[in-house]
């Protein structure tokens, strides 16, 4: 993690978990985006982490964005981006949101049923459409299970439904589930990719886009494939099952594009043993499921876990939140080791929690405010030294 973010947090002096992001490593990783899949456009997940600095930097260098909802459009657009850059990649909408989308000038849209064929071509019409595929997960350490995605043998009925109510049909998308570890997981969905644009040319529709998804990990305990190897994979399943007439090809990285910019400072607020013979302690943190660790539910995502004592022995430590909530335990089943010599008010840093922190974070529960983000590019670096 960066050496200036432990910069900022030396000289931070207001209390509570904080979240700070570094604007370099959001740029570097872009760049390995544009470097690992060469011909492939990059749609940021916006949900992953909607920072207005993010967008802005993120439409500088190019990039295009993948939005769920009507306030993700106008982020993006406030960020300077045109609306031409946008894919609107939520397959549930109101028929109400299409059309402020299509208002302000947003043509693609996700579907993944008739119905929401039919809602697009009333609120949106001649606009192109993808339908989105299900995708079993398998791999993945949040998946995304059941409920997004037609099966892959009704994909042509749909893309044909909406040719027939005036939309282009334009392609298919899927994600493979998030922090996936497998760089196969592709491979299957593109098989299926494949076999419908071969249906949809005998009907007659020519399909141009396969839009590749997420899925791309940051790096959190567990180890991962690098990036050039997701890269990798991917291109030889699109010579697997394409040939030599490869598709135009998008990705929407959330989770690879910014998780590992940041970190959560948090403080420990108490250490407890439950009995005398009992070695785990109970370690609380003033940082929760509620207040942007929503991913250790089912412990999940495992995060590093930093302290100023980690040259020292450590021992099991069940991890908690500090509310009244007794969901509000990050690490149980499998116990965390923390240093012994871990002391009430010690500073510890949750590594890459760039993404999907931020925004997970409650408005008021149990009157604990909101995650605050700081954001870190060259300029503030520059201010501080
Ligand atoms: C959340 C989401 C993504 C981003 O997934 P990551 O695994 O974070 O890269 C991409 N596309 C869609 C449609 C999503 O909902």
């Amino acid at each position: 993690m960066t050496e200036r973010i432990r910069e900022f947090l030396k000289n931070r002096k207001d209390d509570g978990p904080c979240l700070v992001l570094d604007l370099d490593v959001v740029r570097d990783n872009y760049n390995a985006f544009a470097k690992c899949l060469p011909d492939t456009r990059v749609y940021y997940a916006v949900k992953a982490n909607p920072q207005p600095e993010i967008l802005a930097l993120l439409t500088k260098l190019g990039s295009c964005f993948d939005v769920a909802s009507i306030s993700e459009t106008e982020a993006v657009l406030a960020a300077g981006c045109t609306p031409d850059r946008i894919s609107y990649g939520n397959t549930i909408k109101k028929e109400r949101e299409i059309a402020a989308a299509y208002r302000l000038g947003v043509t693609m849209f996700a579907v993944d049923c008739e119905a929401e064929v039919d809602k697009v071509a009333r609120a949106a019409p001649g606009s192109r459409v993808i339908c989105r595929i299900h995708c079993d997960g398998t791999g993945a350490e949040w998946p995304l299970s059941r409920k997004f995605g037609c099966e892959p043998e009704f994909a042509t009925d749909i893309l044909e439904h909406a040719q027939k109510s005036g939309l282009i049909a334009h392609g298919i998308s899927f994600h493979v589930g998030s922090q996936q570890h497998n760089v196969e997981a592709w491979d299957r969905a593109l098989a299926s990719t494949a076999a419908i644009f071969r249906a949809c040319a005998e009907r007659g529709i020519n399909l141009a886009m396969v839009n590749l998804g997420g899925g791309f990990p940051a790096k959190y305990l567990r180890k991962t494939p690098k990036l050039e190897s997701y890269g990798k994979a991917i291109f030889r399943s699109l010579r697997r099952h394409f040939g030599n007439r490869l598709p135009e090809t998008i990705v929407e990285p959330g989770r690879g594009l910014v998780g590992n910019a940041g970190m959560i400072e948090a403080e420990v607020v108490l250490i407890a043993k439950r009995s005398p013979e009992d070695d785990t302690r109970w370690v609380y943190l003033d940082i929760g499921k509620f207040h942007g660790l929503a991913e250790t539910i089912g412990e999940s995502i495992r995060y590093p876990i930093r302290t100023r004592r980690d040259r020292d022995e450590t021992g099991p430590c069940i991890v908690a939140g500090p509310t009244c909530d007794s969901v509000d335990v990050l690490y149980e089943k499998t116990l965390y080791p923390l240093p012994v010599s871990l002391a009430i008010g010690d500073k510890v840093l949750i590594e890459a929690t760039g993404a999907y922190t931020s925004t997970y974070s409650s408005v008021g529960f149990n009157g604990y405010p909101p995650l605050k983000s700081y954001v870190l590019d060259t300029s503030v670096a520059a201010m501080a030294a």
